[in-house]
């Protein structure tokens, strides 16, 4: 059996063991309810107070903004949701991009059935959104504008703080799905004029099951979730303590050492593309060269099959996506990798590898190694290589 060698952070990242270390208490010791009077339930309450403020401090709000949810997802859900239902009588236009992560795109087409005028944005081969683009379909019915952060299968980054500008400018609410940005890279959203904000404990080293959502103060936003009154009558239901400490926690080491950790993500990614450029022919690195996530690399293999290099991957012990967590499994080809143009048998053969706090440039040998292997296995077979091969050979 092969040691399991980890390259999927963007999907999901182990529990750092320092944050499990704080979860633990609220499982068994600190078990009360956070609604309730007592000892054990002021004491939960006041965890989830604490991690509050973490959450704040790590992006630059006041506590009270931050709300907890069960998911990335559901922040997204929480925000499209809750501001254009909230919102109607001012509009029922919103604007989005091709390549957001399906908690939007299909929240989205739930808004539609509801009346919502929908305007997805294209991008370029790079993965970015056309500022003017963007400004040409406002039209006086825009209420919300969502962009992501940082994309999951590309890690290209918006220029949030452009579009912060431009939606203020507007008075259009601005959301931001940030699930892949938070703890990856710097986040003041009183700076950037981000309205919203959605973000996921898991991917930074938090446990999974546990999200939050920034909602500006004065932001309209209605629920989605009836029940009680946690979370000052927002969102219903009674609080996952330990992850929420999770996720405080986990944010907050995740700010402090920012810095190093970039460094060391993008020197290892950096590292393996140069690797990879160097051995294996008839590749395509996706994503901007610049504004990407340190830790994210995007890389089209021609005459290959995506799902078959995985497998091989697998047998490796290697861990690694084709496209995001989410579509891998479906045969389609990503719509993030269409959206930047690549044709579908070049987005088939892509392999998206996300770098973590645990690699090393060792592992990043070996996945290179066995890179070079299985990718010229999969093309001996392939009879499109082959082809090509003996065109230019000619
Ligand atoms: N948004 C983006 C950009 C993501 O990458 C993900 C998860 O991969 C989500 C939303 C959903 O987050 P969660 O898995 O916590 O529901």
């Amino acid at each position: 059996m092969n040691k399991i060698r980890y390259f999927d952070h963007a999907a999901t990242t182990a529990v750092d063991e320092q944050v499990l270390n704080e979860m633990i208490p609220y499982f068994s010791i600190e078990y009360g309810n956070p609604s309730s009077i007592y000892s054990i339930g002021r004491n939960a309450k006041k965890a989830i107070e604490e991690a509050r403020s973490r959450v704040a401090h790590a992006i630059n709000c006041d506590a009270k903004e931050i709300y907890f949810t069960g998911c990335g997802s559901e922040s997204d859900n929480f925000a499209l949701k809750g501001v254009a239902r909230a919102n109607r009588s001012k509009g029922n236009h919103i604007i989005t991009t091709k390549i957001e992560h399906p908690a939007i795109l299909n929240t989205c087409k739930t808004l539609k059935n509801e009346g919502f005028i929908i305007t997805y944005l294209d991008v370029d081969e790079n993965g970015l959104i056309n500022i003017d683009d963007l400004k040409n379909r406002i039209t006086d019915k825009t209420i919300l504008i969502s962009i992501m952060f940082a994309n999951n299968e590309i890690g290209t980054i918006q220029p949030i703080e452009e579009i912060g500008k431009i939606a203020k400018s507007k008075n259009i609410i601005f959301h931001t799905d940030s699930v892949q940005a938070v703890g990856n890279v710097e986040i003041d959203v009183r700076r950037m004029n981000i309205d919203l904000l959605s973000m996921s404990a898991h991917k930074f080293y938090g446990p999974k099951g546990v999200g939050a959502i920034y909602i500006r103060n004065g932001v309209k936003c209605n629920k989605i979730q009836d029940g009680g009154h946690q979370e000052k009558n927002k969102r219903a239901g009674t609080e996952n303590v330990a992850g929420i400490v999770g996720l405080g926690s986990a944010v907050q080491r995740a700010y402090k050492n920012l810095k190093s950790y970039n460094a060391k993500l993008r020197k290892l990614r950096d590292y393996y593309e140069s690797e990879v450029e160097k051995n294996i022919p008839y590749i395509k690195i996706n994503g901007h060269k610049t504004n990407r996530l340190p830790g994210n690399s995007n890389i089209s293999f021609k005459f290959v099959d995506g799902e078959a290099l995985l497998l091989n991957l697998d047998m490796k012990g290697i861990c690694a996506s084709a496209g995001s967590a989410c579509s891998s499994g479906s045969t389609e080809p990503s719509h993030v990798l269409l959206a930047i143009g690549l044709p579908d048998n070049i987005a088939k053969g892509t392999l998206r590898i996300t770098f973590g706090m645990e690699n090393t440039k060792d592992d990043v040998d070996y996945l290179v190694n066995c890179l070079v292997e299985i990718v010229q296995n999969l093309r001996n077979n392939s009879s499109e290589y082959l082809e090509f091969i003996n065109k230019t050979n000619k």
